[in-house]
């Protein structure tokens, strides 16, 4: 654990009781604070008592004692109308910050030859891929390493500081929302497309809490945008920051612009790394995402060797492109993590011809972005909510309405094995897992699960 101080005897407000609420009130605890906790759910409360916490009712509270108020990431800051405790808190001049802001003030306490070195990751899609494997990365040079955040283990839960350590930290736009000081010695935004935006009331406030990832960095920070789409061009540019590109194969000098085309990374137009027969790096997203590791890893002084040799060992994340099995001449692939258009287009561009397994809780703008991949979707096998307006949009490509996540592997299968030929069954859903599962992790074990059962061999980590 991270113990937070600065606040010393003084009372903290705490709301929302998930993992991360609960982790930030152990961290204020441990660092001296009194914190108060409070969550809607009565099981969580019951839950925080038992451990020992103050637990009290906050809408009625005196909030002038307080002197912060530590928001769950869950609860809207903003849109689509502030959460009751922002209010109470902004009426009592009680700032409002979250696990993240926590962490760069615990660090930030130390002194400069104590400090553990931090990079930090963003973006709508590949935020996980790229934290994974920077971390890797990382490991494989010698360094030590605690990878948390978002991703697995929240962010105070992780190790205590140590000087010789790198704390490698995916944060979401929701986190980066509550914090004002958190300064990563290497902050990375991966890209940005239209995503919950109802909670950032539009794109514009997606675009600024995305961007609070650099607003701290010092001189000797180091930022990374991906640019091969407009908002992040945008960003670039005004902040002067390293550009990512996969678009841009002779990238133009003096900036240290980096480049991952066709799995080949070069920094100012310089060949530095070939990822193309990496284990677990398939795809131009995953070219960007080494691109980023790359730069990062650099960036903290590992050597170029062993940069690289981190990349090709990587042995990939569950749920994203991976193989699940092998039945015949018929490859599984689980991308369920694929909760949106972008991260889809992704999988879809990644194979000449798949047999598309998609659906779910439809996002703003359904399917609409992925038109020009249609011609690669063999057949769809449509499940959730989605799979009636998604077979509206795919009009003349193959579909069906397969409903749920078994039947669909199962059609699937059968029309793939049909063809005689080598074929790809992709659960890449383009939607949200909602409707039909708890999470996307879920999901992509029901796929899993599906596949085994069909007899498929399973695929083997190597
Ligand atoms: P996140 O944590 O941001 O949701 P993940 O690394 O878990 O991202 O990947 C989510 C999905 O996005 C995967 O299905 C993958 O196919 C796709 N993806 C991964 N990296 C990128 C990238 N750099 N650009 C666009 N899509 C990506």
């Amino acid at each position: 654990m991270i113990p937070v101080p600065g606040f010393e005897g003084r009372r903290i407000a705490v709301f929302g009781l998930g993992r991360s609420g609960l982790t930030a009130a152990r961290a204020l605890k441990a660092g001296g604070a009194l914190p108060v906790l409070w969550d809607d759910s009565v099981s969580r409360r019951m839950q925080a008592e038992a451990e020992g916490f103050d637990v009290e009712d906050l809408t009625v509270a005196d909030w002038s004692g307080f002197a912060a108020l530590v928001l769950s990431p869950g609860a809207p800051l903003t849109h689509p109308k502030p959460h009751w405790t922002v209010d109470k808190a902004r009426d009592a001049g009680v700032e409002i910050i979250g696990d993240i802001e926590l962490f760069a003030r615990a660090l930030a306490a130390l002194s400069e030859d104590e400090r553990p070195r931090v990079v930090a990751i963003t973006g709508t899609n590949g935020k996980s891929t790229t934290t994974a494997l920077i971390g890797w990365v990382l490991k494989q040079a010698g360094l030590m390493v605690h990878v948390g955040g978002n991703i697995g283990i929240g962010v105070l839960a992780l190790p205590a500081p140590a000087a010789d350590a790198v704390y490698v930290i995916e944060v979401s736009s929701y986190q980066l929302d509550l914090t004002t000081s958190f300064a990563p010695d290497v902050a990375i935004l991966t890209n940005i497309s239209p995503d919950h935006l109802d909670r950032h009331g539009g794109m514009e406030g997606y675009v600024a809490a995305k961007a609070r990832i650099f607003q701290a960095q010092g001189p000797d920070g180091v930022a990374l945008i991906g640019v091969d789409e407009s908002w992040g061009q945008g960003l670039a540019a005004k902040l002067n920051a390293v550009e990512v590109s996969t678009r841009i194969p002779s990238p133009v000098k003096g900036k240290g612009r980096v480049a991952a085309v066709y799995g080949i990374i070069s920094i100012d137009g310089e060949i530095a790394a070939d990822t193309r027969t990496a284990r677990s790096l398939p795809g131009r997203h995953n070219a960007q995402n080494a691109a980023f590791a790359y730069a990062a890893a650099r960036a903290l002084g590992v050597s170029h060797d062993a940069a690289v040799e981190g990349l090709l060992s990587f042995p990939g994340l569950a749920h994203r492109m991976e193989e699940v099995g092998r039945l015949g001449r018929v490859r599984f692939i689980n991308d369920s993590k694929a909760t949106n258009a972008d991260a889809a287009r992704q999988a879809l561009g990644s194979y000449e011809r798949s047999f598309w397994i998609a659906g779910g809780r439809a996002k703003q703008g359904g399917i609409d972005d992925l038109e020009e991949l249609f011609p690669r979707v063999v057949e769809a096998f449509l499940i959730g909510e989605a799979a009636g307006p998604f077979a509206a949009r795919l009009g003349e490509t193959p579909h069906r309405i397969s409903g749920d996540m078994a039947t669909a592997v199962q059609q699937a299968y059968e029309a793939a094995a049909a063809t005689g030929r080598d074929e790809v069954v992709l659960l890449s859903p383009a939607a949200a897992s909602f409707d039909q599962f708890p999470d996307f992790e879920a999901r992509g074990e029901a796929f899993r699960a599906a596949v085994l059962g069909l007899g498929a061999s399973p695929a083997s980590a190597a």
